[in-house]
């Protein structure tokens, strides 16, 4: 190992600790989203991982608890070993009053669950939220949930609730306290005000086929939506979805962007999926073209793994394709540290957010920027809620600048994210994961 190497390793292992010790509950607490039973148990047998989540995709569907037991039940009965508790759960489901008794309980659960990820069912109830983090320190973008639209009404609902979305979080944020470590950078001003934005919600046209006709149907609901962004100063965020979509999300966020009407804001940004093979090559790109357009505020750039690995796994081998995802969790995680290094010491053109939960990879972004002589002010970094609640409040009690990403929206709208979530949270290769089944800190904290 160089010396250099071994230095980021020593400030790695170092700001790690300092984290660590800093989480509320003290060490490497196990994640409390996983503190549930059933999660617990989903998380070590495949088959009743499987029945569970088709269990949560059609909780919003189920017209009465007698209904929502059956499902249950119905799913449960696939599983060859049913673990004791779920078997008791499934005999009282043979009367009717066990089956309402069942239903409630399941559907408690499931509810309980979605409310650690979303944060209110409409902008105006997440407001309190969002004032609450902004006070102790944690920015916010927030994220509208109902995704993949399918009709141009549903495209138009969605870009008017995220114009309202933008409007509302903007009068609300105004009246919100100075916070200097959240609202500036060297690179200027930071708006309070951020939306997070995901394309495929914006038209029902976007197919890999024609990629061009999905984009310039959402470029007529994003322009507008940039326009108001400016005007109120606000930032909006450019999510990435799965594989088939991100050529036109790119080409549709660099396009408009170029435009001479956004040269000098909104302040904007979009991701990039560190799980894809190509992410290098998309670095380069991203960054060619903001040294041959360069924007004030410059676009920020937030690195994450990507949150769609089943699907684009599942969607190469049904169709013979070559896996377009790292398939090793250390190829992926090397991946995430080279393009950290290189978005760093690309900071004179994007700004940096490294978004993850994984204390590692934070601790690497942190390390490899003050050695790269960046101000910690220069360097954003993004968690989810309800997964990254203890790593953001670590974060902010050191002084760094830390933005929690929250959903807003109805338990139906919430699914596809809840399931993500899920897959996330009890996938063996996942941090959060191991970080709660007690793996000690030195390992937790060891280069990939
Ligand atoms: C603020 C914020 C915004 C986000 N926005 C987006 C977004 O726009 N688009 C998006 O796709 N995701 C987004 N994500 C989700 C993000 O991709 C996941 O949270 C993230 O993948 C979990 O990574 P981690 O570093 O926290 O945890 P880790 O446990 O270190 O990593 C888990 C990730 O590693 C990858 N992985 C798992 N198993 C393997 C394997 N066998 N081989 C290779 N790779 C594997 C997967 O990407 C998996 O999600 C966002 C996350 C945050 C915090």
């Amino acid at each position: 190992m160089s010396t250099v190497q071994d230095s980021t390793e020593q400030e790695v292992r170092r700001i790690g600790a300092e984290l660590a010790d800093a989480f509320p509950s003290a060490g490497h607490s196990p994640m409390r989203a996983l503190d549930s039973r059933a999660m617990e148990l989903a998380a070590r047998d495949r088959e009743l991982k499987a029945a569970l989540f088709r269990f949560v995709d059609v909780v919003p569907a189920c017209r009465s608890l007698d209904d929502l037991a059956r499902h249950l039940t119905g799913f449960l009965e696939e599983v060859p070993e049913t673990p004791p508790s779920l078997a008791a759960a499934m005999r009282i489901a043979h009367t009717r009053p066990g089956r309402a008794a069942l239903g409630a309980a399941a559907a408690g659960g499931v509810k309980h669950m979605a409310h650690r990820f979303i944060v209110g069912e409409s902008p105006a109830a997440a407001l309190e939220v969002l004032r609450g983090l902004w006070k102790r320190g944690v920015a916010s973008t927030v994220d509208l949930l109902g995704e993949a639209t399918v009709t141009e009404a549903e495209a138009d609902n969605y870009a008017r609730r995220c114009t309202e979305a933008l409007e509302e979080i903007a009068r609300e944020a105004a009246r919100w306290p100075e916070r200097p470590v959240l609202e500036r950078d060297s690179a200027g001003r930071l708006p309070r005000a951020n939306v997070s934005v995901k394309v495929s919600a914006l038209t029902p046209l976007l197919r890999p086929d024609a990629p061009e006709r999905g984009r310039d149907d959402a470029a007529c609901r994003l322009r507008p939506l940039l326009r108001r962004a400016r005007e109120l100063d606000a930032h909006i965020h450019i999510d990435m979805e799965s594989l088939d979509s991100r050529e036109a999300v790119l080409e549709l966020v660099l396009g408009l962007l170029r435009e001479d009407e956004f040269r000098e804001g909104p302040s904007a940004g979009l991701v990039l999926q560190a799980y894809l093979r190509d992410s290098p090559e998309q670095l380069t790109t991203i960054l060619e073209w903001a040294r041959s357009c360069p924007r004030t505020p410059p676009v920020q750039i937030r690195l994450v793994k990507g949150a769609y690995w089943d699907h684009e796994l599942v969607e190469a081998r049904q169709h013979g394709w070559p896996t377009p995802v790292f398939e090793v969790k250390a190829d992926c995680d090397r991946n995430f540290e080279a393009l950290t290094r290189r978005l760093v010491h690309a900071r004179e053109l994007v700004r940096v957010a490294i978004g993850s939960h994984n204390l590692r990879s934070v601790a690497h972004a942190i390390a490899v920027s003050r050695q790269a002589g960046g101000s910690d002010q220069d360097l954003e970094l993004q968690v989810l809620r309800g997964l990254g609640d203890e790593l953001q409040d670590a974060l902010a009690a050191s002084g760094l600048r830390v933005r929690t990403y929250c959903p807003v929206g109805d338990l139906v709208a919430g699914m596809a994210y809840l399931v993500r979530r899920l897959l996330e949270n009890t996938s063996n290769d996942s941090f959060l994961h191991e970080q709660a089944t007690g793996t000690p800190l030195e390992e937790l904290l060891a280069a990939p």
